[in-house]
């Protein structure tokens, strides 16, 4: 079936008519076709995810990103002792914290603003003075603003201090070429509906097994317990604890498959950057400024800047773009007036300069 609009939103976000058409018919779950894949995929993440494929393994959860997010963070810091440090920069570095806040995490949290970078010197002063840190998490591309953090220097200095890493990588994995192993990260979290373009529904977290070990009756949430999930799907071989999104994981599977036809990350990381750089440059051209400095930028989605001296908004904008066939998204930044454009999902150049036609005529 044909699409009325494409998604220029970072998940949901178009995918292939191949993917959607998976979910086509009823899938049985509880047998052994459906736990297999379930293990081809976890097997297919964890490979996606590093080359030291035996130290880490993938635990996927139902739910929103966000549900990992807590799942992750609800298991992984212990009961008693441990605190963690957030690193925010964004809607998504605040959601960390207020998941803190209702499950009675201890933390502390190293604000930084929207638009600006996270500097490894202030981490590091924050691990020195505070001796209670115990685990450390970042978000990668915080897609409140396109921003790209450093994630390799925060787990860097994270490790020297003997830290647990944990990174939100949501927005990035798949999309961003990156080794856990290499970065030091001990918990990745992800989910369905980014850049591995599958369908929302459940998301994943690639753990390293060590770590992982540790954190057996943490959870401050039975059906989000990150560690009794992963027992299961190991002992039981794929199985989910509770009912899993059938449908939404054979669409997963499917897009793990066309990942690897396109050429895997890599080709998937070069795409997405041309997308982003023709948008950028496109955009340029009718007059609209990127809120963020080029060196922060992330492949993934651009923040722009409302133009000045018009009676542009951005409801007009939507509307008619919608109607030329792209839904964008509005702006999440507090203090400036932006709009977002993602370039994520089954997206190519021709539809980014189809999309700019469509702007030149609308404005
Ligand atoms: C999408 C996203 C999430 C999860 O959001 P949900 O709405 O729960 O799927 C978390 N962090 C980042 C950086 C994201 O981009």
């Amino acid at each position: 079936m044909q699409n009325p609009y494409l998604l220029l939103t970072p998940g949901p976000l178009s995918t292939t008519n191949s993917v959607r058409q998976a979910m086509m018919r009823d899938w049985c779950t509880w047998d052994n076709e459906y736990n297999q894949i379930v293990q081809e995929i976890r097997n297919r993440l964890v490979k996606l995810a590093t080359v030291q494929k035996e130290l880490y393994t993938a635990v996927l959860m139902q739910g929103s990103g966000s549900f990992c997010v807590e799942s992750t963070i609800g298991t992984v810091m212990p009961r008693d002792g441990g605190k963690l440090l957030v690193i925010a920069n964004g809607a998504y570095g605040d959601r960390i914290v207020q998941m803190c806040e209702v499950l009675n995490i201890p933390h502390i949290v190293h604000a930084v603003d929207e638009c600006e970078s996270i500097h490894i010197n202030d981490v590091e002063h924050f691990l020195k003075e505070d001796k209670e840190i115990s685990h450390v998490i970042a978000v990668h591309c915080e897609t409140t603003t396109g921003m790209l953090n450093p994630i390799e220097e925060i787990c860097y200095i994270a490790k020297k201090y003997n830290k647990i890493t944990i990174v939100d990588g949501m927005s990035s994995f798949g999309g961003i070429p990156m080794d856990l192993d290499e970065l030091q990260i001990d918990f990745l979290i992800s989910s369905a509906n980014k850049c591995i373009q599958g369908v929302p529904g459940f998301g994943f977290v690639i753990a390293k097994k060590a770590e992982l070990a540790k954190c057996k009756e943490n959870a401050r949430s039975l059906s989000l317990d990150l560690y009794d999930q992963y027992e299961t799907m190991e002992k039981h071989q794929g199985k989910w604890r509770f009912t899993s999104p059938t449908h939404v994981v054979r669409a997963f599977y499917k897009a793990l498959q066309e990942l690897e036809a396109e050429g895997g990350i890599n080709a998937r990381f070069k795409r997405y950057s041309e997308n982003q750089k023709c948008l950028v440059r496109g955009m340029k051209e009718l007059g609209f400024t990127a809120l963020l400095d080029e060196k922060y930028q992330s492949p993934i989605i651009t923040s722009f800047l409302y133009p000045e001296n018009t009676k542009f908004t951005f409801q007009q904008l939507y509307n008619s773009l919608k109607k030329h066939g792209f839904v964008i998204y509005p702006g999440k930044v507090s203090e400036v007036d932006t709009f977002r454009i993602g370039n994520i999902g089954e997206v190519y150049i021709e539809d980014i300069e189809r999309l700019l036609d469509s702007i030149r005529q609308t404005i």
